[in-house]
């Protein structure tokens, strides 16, 4: 029986409890779709939106900088709102994100490598990561943000956390933003695991 026989059989009193509670779920029309099967709400605006066109708002969405998270002042948006509100915001969380996968990276065991270049930068932090390479992106993505093309210095570390029974590792790592000027690169033989 689906919900809208349900409501069609009110005349006894057994049946008012399935009313009540019908009510109470009650889909409404999706004001982005028009489907008729809508439960959820935009928090911007409170319109009516359906599971397939209300965008949720979390930690993973921003990964690479969770601050961004606290920036956007609701979890759950319609498509309207999304666009107005969110959109921006991940357009430019995006062009960032794509610009640290080509950030060059050296860890601080190549201190020899990159001994000539400048380190004015303050250094950056990536905590409370779920995993190395998350770690390593952050750190990139803000050397791209503030516009440098290269981290070094890098040090990723790794630390068990237990909670009762269960283990988990979290990672976290620090580096100094800079601009990288390849001929400043110095090659380190010594450092190659493959000898030619
Ligand atoms: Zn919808
Ligand atoms: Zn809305």
């Amino acid at each position: 029986m689906n919900n809208l026989q349900m409501f069609g059989k009110t005349t006894t009193d057994s049946n008012l409890k399935s009313k009540t509670q019908f009510m109470s779920n009650q889909n409404q029309i999706c004001n982005s779709c028009g489907s008729t099967k809508s439960k959820l709400a935009c928090e911007s605006c409170q319109t009516s939106v359906c599971k397939n066109c209300i965008q949720f708002i979390d930690d993973e969405r921003f990964v690479l900088n969770p601050e961004i998270t606290k920036t956007i002042l609701h979890s759950a948006y319609c498509p309207n709102c999304f666009e107005k509100e969110v959109a921006p915001i991940e357009e430019k969380y995006k062009q960032i994100a794509t610009a640290a996968e080509s950030i060059l990276v050296y860890d601080k065991i190549q201190g020899k490598e990159t001994r000539l270049l400048k380190r004015l930068e303050k250094p950056v932090f990536a905590k409370q990561c779920t995993d190395r390479k998350i770690a390593l992106l952050r750190l990139a993505y803000f050397a791209a943000e503030a516009g440098f093309n290269g981290i070094i210095d890098v040090e990723i570390k790794s630390d068990k956390i237990r909670n009762g029974s269960y283990q988990t590792t979290i990672w976290s790592g620090s580096g100094i933003p800079t601009h990288i000027e390849p001929k400043k690169i110095i090659k380190d033989r010594s450092l190659t695991k493959n000898p030619n």
